[in-house]
């Protein structure tokens, strides 16, 4: 294992006031990025090419409803391949939170890894413990906002994603296409 940094994450503006709704422990949705996010068209970084997966603004809305903070935690090789660079990537991750803001669906934060085990570049090219299915970005979750594992939720649409929930002691459930819509939307119920 290499000795490669696991990334601050991306704060939304609402963070604090979030985080001061809800007492410790709290409890986590967390949301794989494309797939469940945004529909999956390879290394998604601008908003052109963002189109949403049905549901997800109001399956947010129902974990704001049920007292969960919604996290995004999201594998991104393509910095580590050169596709884009932390500083777009990160201008595109405010944009996206900022169309949740809009929809007063907000996000409470993004947890990324630019790393790839064989195709990163330079130090990006790395063993590293955020990537999934290692668990490093949600233990880092977990610690940093005093989150309950066992309370929490992860949904995912790879098996990787599965994974590192359940390293970190998350229940999870994997999004299939013939969910999206209102099965992705009532996911939060079946999860609680
Ligand atoms: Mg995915
Ligand atoms: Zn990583």
């Amino acid at each position: 294992m290499s000795t490669a940094h696991i990334r601050a994450p991306y704060m939304d503006p609402s963070a604090d006031a979030q985080l001061a709704s809800l007492p410790v422990p709290r409890k986590a949705l967390f949301l794989d990025r494309d797939g469940v996010v945004n529909i999956n068209h390879g290394y998604v970084h601008t908003p052109a090419n963002t189109d949403w997966v049905p549901g997800i603004f109001e399956l947010v809305a129902d974990a704001h409803a049920r007292g969960y903070l919604p996290i995004v935690v999201t594998n991104q090789a393509g910095i580590g391949r050169g596709l884009y660079d932390e500083v777009a990537f990160l201008a595109y991750t405010a944009w996206m939170h900022a169309q949740f803001a809009a929809r007063n669906t907000p996000l409470l934060a993004t947890f990324w890894c630019p790393h790839h085990p064989d195709a990163g570049n330079g130090d990006y090219r790395a063993d590293c413990m955020c990537r999934k299915p290692a668990p490093g970005m949600l233990l880092d979750a977990i610690a940093r906002y005093g989150i309950d594992p066992a309370q929490s939720s992860m949904i995912g649409d790879k098996q990787g994603d599965l994974e590192a929930a359940a390293a970190a002691g998350v229940p999870a459930r994997l999004l299939h296409e013939q969910d999206w819509g209102s099965g992705l939307a009532g996911m939060l119920s079946i999860l609680s």
